[in-house]
């Protein structure tokens, strides 16, 4: 599938009916998956792998990483209506590709205990951390303990503490794209159409 292609697929997925800000419900951009995704791959990280999706959302994500030909995609998705959404749309891509396995976990991605083995690939878009502070740390801690590589989404701002985190747990980042986010009206306190805010995509390997 063309980088194209993948992005005309992920932007037919349903995204979040009634977005709560507690959980940092924000889609990531069709456009923007499919960028990462299709570089992740070009890089061998997504083919034929195991990975794991953590605050999985609507699936983007996963769901992107499916349509490139990963092996298995499991979603954690804490929200049990999102979960449902996130279902219907899994449920309509495969029945029109050959997706490979994937199943989805329904709670909070911390919870111990509910991962019984490791990932070849982590690939999330987690709550910045504006709302719950040091949310998207506890993300990326996680996913720096269940695979030797990780796909991240995180504010640009915080780009110097992601890297330092990164460096503590023994990865380095081999790839790096910076975004100019579109936040789409989908929050009643937001007063413009459409807000921007800048993002950076962090491809990180365990050196
Ligand atoms: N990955 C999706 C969604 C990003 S929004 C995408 O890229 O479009 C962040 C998601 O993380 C939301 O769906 C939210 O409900 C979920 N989330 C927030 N905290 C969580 C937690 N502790 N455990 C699991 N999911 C969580």
């Amino acid at each position: 599938m063309s980088m194209k292609n993948l992005s005309k697929e992920l932007s037919k997925l349903k995204v979040f009916d009634n977005p709560k800000k507690s959980l940092e419900q924000y889609p990531t951009d069709p456009y923007i998956a499919a960028n990462v995704l299709w570089e992740a791959d070009m890089l061998g990280f997504v083919k034929g792998k195991r990975i794991v999706d953590l605050g999985a959302g609507t699936g983007i994500l996963g769901i992107g990483a499916l349509l490139l030909g990963a092996s298995n995609v499991v979603f954690v998705e804490i929200d049990l209506s999102v979960v449902s959404i996130l279902k219907s749309n899994i449920k309509k891509v495969d029945l029109e590709f050959e997706l490979g396995n994937h199943s989805i976990i329904h709670s909070d991605v911390h919870k111990p205990g509910i991962f019984d083995r490791t990932f070849d690939l982590s690939i999330l878009n987690p709550p910045f951390g504006t709302n719950d502070s040091g949310a998207d740390i506890a993300f990326l801690e996680l996913a720096f303990k269940l695979s030797g590589v990780v796909l991240s989404f995180h504010k640009t701002s915080t780009t110097n503490k992601i890297i330092s985190v990164a460096k503590s747990k023994g990865f380095k980042v081999i790839r790096r794209n910076d975004f100019r986010y579109p936040l789409k009206n989908t929050m009643v306190q937001h007063t413009k159409n459409v807000e921007f805010i800048e993002v950076t995509c962090f491809l990180f390997k365990k050196s």
